[in-house]
């Protein structure tokens, strides 16, 4: 059935590639975004279609709408955007969250809400499971991202005892793809970035660290699913793939697939609560999905290389000067 549905932070990284499949399959689309971290670039092949809409507004302030489901993905999502503004950061995780429960409440809609592996802190568990609590440094440079996020699911179960809203809450583990905005300082753009210009690779640390990639056509489909799941589990749920590589593994692959002749180098120490590792337990999603990444990492990294290469990277802004 044809629904009408709000995805806040919806020109971003991933937002945008959820508008293109909501879009796809006949919904009424209402792209809500401040555009502090993407650029109309993300959704301008969008913006003719008849069932999409798009409005220029900060989640930290209340608004009107009329809508079926809400996805809640508005929030900057890379160390260096949120750490950029970090109180503004955490009322985008708080007042987004009150202001998109308030207006799920007052329109009976579902709501499925953006969280992340970050709530797990640097886990003292491996892999994350989310029965696991979380290691977290409450007043460290992450918190006002980790913390936000924290509270922001605290609001979302409490909605769903205090006033029965309809919540579903994933916990996104890092995810890559085209439209990744090129200035954002994460791994992969920072990597695929510099393999492709022949720059160094900047290894925070000595690259033993890890994480687990997931491609983002993987990750908007877990989404939909949950969305569409009957009601009855409100989650969390772990989203994410759990093949897991060293930082230096991924600055090998990077320079490898490119066909660049970048050195690889340490560039400064691990930044302070830097996760050591990070790898998704997704049992919880396979069972009440039947869903697991299909894209292995050689795969979507090769689709982000021919995306970095086809941008004009003069006419990205870059969001803060931390990249
Ligand atoms: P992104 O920065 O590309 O997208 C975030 C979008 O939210 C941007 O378009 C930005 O302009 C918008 N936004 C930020 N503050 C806003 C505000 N106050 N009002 C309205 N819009 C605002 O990042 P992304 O990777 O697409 O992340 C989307 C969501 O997924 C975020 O909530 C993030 O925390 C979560 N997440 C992403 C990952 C990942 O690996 N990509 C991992 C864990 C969680
Ligand atoms: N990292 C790195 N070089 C870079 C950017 C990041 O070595 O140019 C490291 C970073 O210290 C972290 C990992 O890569 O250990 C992932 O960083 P990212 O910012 O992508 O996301 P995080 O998972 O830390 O939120």
């Amino acid at each position: 059935m044809v629904q009408r549905v709000l995805v806040t932070g919806g020109a971003g990284f991933l937002g945008s590639h959820l508008c293109d499949r909501l879009v796809e399959r006949g919904h009424d689309v209402i792209c809500l975004d401040n555009f502090f971290t993407s650029q109309k670039s993300n959704i301008e092949h969008l913006l003719g279609r008849r069932n999409f809409e798009l409005v220029r507004h900060d989640v930290t302030e209340p608004i009107v709408l009329e809508v079926d489901q809400i996805y809640n993905l508005a929030c900057p999502a890379a160390p260096g955007h949120y750490q950029y503004n970090p109180i503004k950061t955490t009322k985008t995780s708080v007042m987004g969250a009150i202001n998109m429960l308030g207006l799920a409440k007052r329109v009976k809609a579902r709501i499925l809400h953006a969280s992340t592996s970050e709530i797990y802190g640097d886990p003292e568990v491996h892999p994350q499971a989310e029965s696991y609590r979380g290691n977290v440094n409450p007043i460290g440079p992450r918190a006002c991202y980790d913390e936000g996020k924290r509270c922001a699911e605290t609001l979302m179960f409490d909605y769903l005892r205090q006033n029965d809203v309809d919540v579903r809450v994933v916990r996104i583990f890092n995810t890559y793809g085209p439209r990744m905005h090129p200035y954002d300082g994460r791994v992969v753009s920072n990597f695929v970035r510099q393999a492709i210009a022949g720059d160094p690779i900047t290894l925070f640390g000595d690259g033993s660290q890890t994480r687990s990639f997931c491609y983002v056509d993987d990750l908007v489909d877990g989404f939909i699913r949950f969305m569409d799941l009957p009601r009855g589990f409100h989650g969390p749920m772990n989203l994410g793939n759990p093949g897991e590589f060293t930082i230096r593994e991924l600055a090998e692959l990077a320079v490898r697939l490119s066909g660049s002749g970048s050195e690889i180098r340490i560039e400064k120490p691990l930044p302070e609560d830097d996760p050591t590792r990070r790898r998704p337990d997704i049992s919880i999603a396979m069972e009440k999905l039947g869903w697991e990444p299909k894209v292995p990492l050689e795969e979507g990294l090769i689709k982000t290389i021919e995306f970095f290469r086809s941008i004009d990277l003069a006419s990205y802004r870059p969001p803060t000067p931390n990249y």
